[in-house]
């Protein structure tokens, strides 16, 4: 196998990024081992704070992908290579491993071939609208062994955004690549976490882990992804550039010719935010949004992890959509679908975004079965951001936003803790949206708010890159209230 070495180079200097500026162009050049791929390569430090990067040695067991993506001219077909290493780290042996292939349900098609395990040919099979690639391994996986996975995957991408939310899709000129790569789900007492997800709601329930990703693209698109991007390297009509993440649930990446983009730093993160360029004064206005909720919620709770976020304004049908590192936000919020509401719409939907970067990425949950303890949580959170940053009047009106959602339902008290396939129809937006963020401010009243502040500080630091569960919640809130919670859960969760 090739060796490739591995350095960052950030051109751009703290100093010199300040405000709108173009992004920072780092260079990512992969000189790595291919062999011996694992998060403790320097190549992982330059996309974490420095107070995070003693998590590379302490995850150094975690899955590793190293993913080239070739986008074709035409934005919708992308030839993939994917080499995954891949340790045990449940408390079992595995006699197999899956795979989702979730382009498969999203209106468009994944095909793998040449899989390799350890070097060898293997036939997988196919279940869930071959939405799930069960890969059979020679002799079960040993607790703590390591294997290699290889494989090269053709994808098209719909030309809609007709399924959920068209998170996956090349439409009016834009290219959203999310979960769009073989990827692997979580293992735990259910086994492998692969069902079919409802049309609402997230699609993954992944484990953090480590990416190494090299794009080669039409040379005049802006490529924005998870982590930290190389400056494009341009050879006739095409471009190459590296992207380097981790840990991170996912991998996401969205492409445009007409992106413009502003930047910000704030402390060791430098956020960027790309938009078309008939809207940036809209894209400013979701940088200094996105800038003021990173501080909030870095001081709140624990310091955001990498050094670069990413906004990035696309045609889905969900007002936003958190992903590693990155978000997407709706660009008919910036083209004034909401009237004389687009600022407060920009703004609460980009503070909601950024909030998953600690609510989803840095404590993760499963987004199919218990959605409330991100999509809750974030909407509790932003309302705070309010409260904390502009006073009262200011989170009253987000309060206010908060119980219109609720009264879709007429207030009912549907549990806010349930798997989004159990809510019908407005249920689910008005329920985990709505009613689950007077769960937390209940929550908050009946511990007291010192109490309430530092369990929630303790959640997000406690499971940081682990998962979280409905019990694991309230076994931790119960520990910093001394009290018994049951009741409360009753009540609103259960
Ligand atoms: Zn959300």
């Amino acid at each position: 196998m090739k060796r490739l070495l591995v350095s960052f180079l950030t051109l751009c200097l703290l100093a010199a990024c300040s405000s709108i500026s173009p992004a920072p162009t780092p260079t990512v050049v992969f000189d790595t081992d291919l062999d011996h791929l694992q998060p403790d390569l320097p190549i992982f430090r330059e996309p974490l704070i420095e107070s995070q990067r003693s998590i590379l040695t302490a995850m150094d067991d975690a899955t590793v992908y190293r993913i080239e993506f070739a986008i074709d001219e035409d934005l919708i077909h992308v030839e993939g290579k994917e080499i995954v290493f891949y340790t045990n780290r449940e408390d079992e042996s595995l006699s197999n491993i899956q795979f989702r292939l979730f382009p498969n349900i999203l209106g468009g098609t994944m095909e793998v071939r040449d899989l390799l395990v350890d070097g060898k040919p293997v036939t997988p099979s196919y279940g869930l609208e071959n939405s799930l690639m069960t890969v059979p391994l020679e002799s079960p996986l040993a607790v703590g062994q390591s294997i290699r996975l290889e494989m090269e995957f053709s994808l098209e991408v719909p030309t809609d955004v007709e399924l959920n939310y068209g998170v996956l899709a090349s439409y009016e000129g834009v290219l959203t690549l999310a979960h769009a790569y073989p990827v692997i789900p979580v293992y735990n007492d259910e086994g492998w976490n692969a069902e079919l997800p409802p049309q609402a709601g997230d699609l993954t329930f992944n484990d953090a882990a480590f990416y190494l990703v090299t794009v080669t693209a039409p040379k005049d698109l802006m490529i924005v992804a998870s982590g930290l991007e190389s400056a494009p390297v341009t050879t006739g009509r095409q471009q190459v550039l590296n992207v380097a993440i981790g840990p991170a649930r996912d991998f996401f990446l969205a492409a445009s010719d007409d992106y413009e983009v502003v930047s910000q730093q704030v402390g060791e993160v430098t956020i960027n935010s790309y938009a078309p360029k008939s809207l940036q004064e809209q894209n400013q206005a979701a940088l200094t949004a996105a800038a003021r909720a990173m501080k909030t919620f870095s001081e709140q709770y624990t310091p955001y992890p990498y050094t670069e976020f990413d906004i990035v304004v696309t045609p889905t049908l969900a007002l936003g959509i958190e992903y590693p590192g990155a978000t997407a936000i709706a660009e008919r919020i910036l083209l004034g679908e909401y009237g004389e509401q687009t600022s407060a719409y920009l703004e609460s939907t980009t503070v909601h975004e950024v909030a998953h970067q600690w609510f989803y990425n840095l404590v993760g949950n499963d987004q199919l079965d218990e959605p409330w303890l991100d999509e809750s949580l974030a909407q509790y959170v932003t309302w705070q951001y309010y409260e904390l940053n502009f006073g009262a009047g200011a989170a009253d009106g987000f309060e206010q936003s908060l119980l219109g959602r609720w009264a879709r339902v007429e207030n009912a008290p549907i549990p806010i803790g349930q798997p989004v396939a159990a809510y019908e129809g407005r249920e689910y937006g008005a329920i985990v949206y709505g009613r689950g963020a007077f769960f937390f401010e209940a929550l908050k009243n009946k511990m007291g708010a010192p109490a309430f502040d530092a369990f929630l500080r303790d959640y997000a630091v406690t499971f940081a890159w682990e998962n979280a569960s409905t019990e694991e919640l309230k076994l931790l809130a119960e520990k910093h209230c001394n009290c018994d919670l049951t009741p409360l859960f009753e009540e609103w969760v259960y």
